[in-house]
């Protein structure tokens, strides 16, 4: 009799093991899995302090391989630095060189440094050519 129970005690001995075992690696697992997804955030990170380095550095000699990305980062920059100089001059200013400081448009000296305000040139947006006919708008009436 006590034979039996000794090997009920010894399965679920063997049960208890397996699911102490079977916890431990689902938690390593999970640790694991947290530290490889934290070391990739570092990995984005930091190769995004390298890309903005060699932005700052190496804009002008990029290596050909990468010249052409290069290119368009700072295609896109003037492209902001264009939308942004027009966003002010819808305000009535505009940007200082020297200081970066916003001046109002009709001033000839930056009211921050002095420095003499230049005047960007005129915007000249590429508008729809006016002669061509307004576009047609449908007007689908839902009302039977
Ligand atoms: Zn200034």
């Amino acid at each position: 009799m006590s034979d039996i129970i000794d090997r009920i005690a010894g399965v679920a001995g063997d049960v208890a093991d397996f699911a102490t075992a079977q916890s431990k690696i689902v938690a390593e697992t999970a640790k694991l899995k947290a530290k490889i997804a934290k070391e990739k955030i570092a990995i984005r990170e930091l190769t995004f302090k390298i890309g903005e380095y060699y932005l700052e550095n190496f804009c002008e000699t990029a290596d050909p391989g990468i010249a052409e990305t290069v290119k368009a980062v700072c295609d896109s920059e003037a492209a902001i630095a264009d939308s942004e100089a027009k966003l002010l001059a819808l305000k009535g200013f505009v940007k200082c060189q020297a200081c970066g400081a916003n001046v109002p448009a009709d001033d000839k000296f930056c009211g921050k440094c002095g420095a003499e305000v230049i005047k960007p040139a005129p915007v000249t947006e590429t508008e729809p050519d006016t002669d061509d006919e307004p576009p047609v708008i449908e007007v689908v009436n839902t009302e039977e």
